[in-house]
């Protein structure tokens, strides 16, 4: 199914509510460290504007408990104003009679910045009144903030049904994401391989479940592959373990292989005696570390191995790191396989990168334009692998023939 966009609808004349994610971070001084989301909602905006329509933008910022000054989304307006070419009105609320006279008095062209949505406890409980409030600001409804798409928020999802199914779509960034992942779930050009790493199996099995139907390979690196080396009876020593996953470890191993579902483990590992940058360090047998050592960075012959497999493969899921990779004597084993990620985009390969540390690993490589994909979602792009379903994307297309 195609995805309803802002591509398909003419804005002429028309207020449309745009939720964005603009949780960015700041530092004490209220300054702007990384403007990458306001940049990543430019487009669908700047789309409504050259239509002849007005926007009213929505986000959440931070954790505020009330109405802290340092959440407030003033710190942001200039540099919005900036990126976007406009100046853009701030509202002193998300609600009530004062937004309501200034979206009422919004004209063709116009840029409104409601307040943080999360000064009123409604936005997270996802409050139908409060939602309406929000809708009855505008006569559209776009959602561009893939960032918090697994959240049934008030202006994430609830917000959706006061509006009818011609009046609500994705904007340009959300349409992408949701795109480049389907792409990797429900249209991957075989073999699809899934690189997955990071500290905790726990967080994964799910996604790991999900990826077993679609995918031809699956690579174990990080702490969380420990888990299964000590599944298959391999000692580990004070490598990471869940033991309380073994036996789902066990299972996942052995539904893989029923399958036909390639599982590849490290045979190697870069030991270190300490957890700690100048710790003494020495590669072992991933099943045959003793205690005393941990594995804090895959082997040469794991990278090797997993490298030949990332290389011949057509699509490819990245998330989460081979090792420590926020110390450099353990950033290696990430860095060679980013790099043959990259490689293997450039033979043609479709290659999406995503959640958190796996993302921040390639932009400090400098590899970051070197893949298919890389996405913003964090959590929400997790949830969408695990095969849920997204309540801000189904709140969108919902009664939508
Ligand atoms: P996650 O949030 O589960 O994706 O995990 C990311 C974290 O896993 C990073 O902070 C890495 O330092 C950490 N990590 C990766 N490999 C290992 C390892 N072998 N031992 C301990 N921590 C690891």
């Amino acid at each position: 199914m195609k995805l309803p966009t802002v591509d398909d609808y003419n804005f002429k004349g028309q207020k449309a509510i745009v939720r964005v994610d603009f949780n960015v971070p700041l530092d004490e001084h209220m300054e702007l460290q990384d403007d990458t989301r306001i940049r990543a909602a430019v487009p669908t905006i700047k789309k409504i504007l050259k239509d002849g329509g007005s926007a009213i933008l929505m986000s959440h910022l931070g954790r505020p408990k009330d109405r802290e000054d340092r959440f407030s989304l003033r710190h942001i307006r200039a540099r919005v104003e900036k990126l976007l070419g406009t100046p853009v009105l701030m509202a002193p609320d998300c609600i009530g009679p004062e937004v309501e006279a200034l979206s009422a008095g919004l004209k063709a062209g116009e840029v409104l910045l409601l307040e943080n949505l999360r000064y009123h406890k409604e936005e997270k409980a996802g409050d139908p009144e409060f939602a309406k409030q929000l809708a009855s600001l505008a006569e559209v409804y776009v959602n561009d903030a893939f960032g918090t798409a697994h959240r049934a928020h008030a202006s994430t999802a609830v917000i959706a049904q006061f509006f009818e199914p011609s009046r609500r779509m994705f904007g340009y960034l959300m349409a992408k994401e949701v795109e480049m992942a389907s792409r990797v779930l429900h249209h991957s050009e075989k073999p699809s391989t899934a690189i997955l790493g990071g500290a905790k199996v726990s967080d994964k099995i799910p996604i790991i479940h999900n990826l077993l139907d679609r995918s031809d390979h699956i690579i174990i690196g990080g702490g969380m592959a420990f888990t299964f080396i000590r599944a298959q009876g391999g000692e580990v020593g004070n490598s990471l373990l869940e033991e309380d996953r073994l036996e789902e470890a066990r299972q996942i191993l052995k539904k893989a292989a029923e399958m036909g579902v390639s599982i590849h483990l490290p045979e190697d590992t870069l030991a270190a005696d300490a957890f700690s940058a100048d710790a003494n360090t020495k590669v072992l047998p991933s099943g045959q570390i003793p205690q005393g050592w941990m594995g804090l960075d895959i082997g040469p012959k794991a990278v090797a191995a997993f490298g030949s497999v990332i290389l011949a493969s057509k699509t490819l899921l990245w998330n989460g790191p081979m090792g420590v990779f926020e110390m450099e004597k353990f950033a290696g084993g990430t860095l060679e396989i980013a790099k043959f990620i990259a490689e293997a985009t450039g033979r043609g390969a479709f290659s999406l990168v995503g959640g958190g540390d796996s993302v921040s690993a390639l932009t400090q490589m400098g590899l970051a334009d070197r893949v298919s994909y890389v996405s913003t979602g964090g959590g929400a792009l997790l949830e969408f692998l695990e095969g849920k379903e997204l309540p801000g994307i189904e709140a969108i297309l919902k009664d939508r023939s």
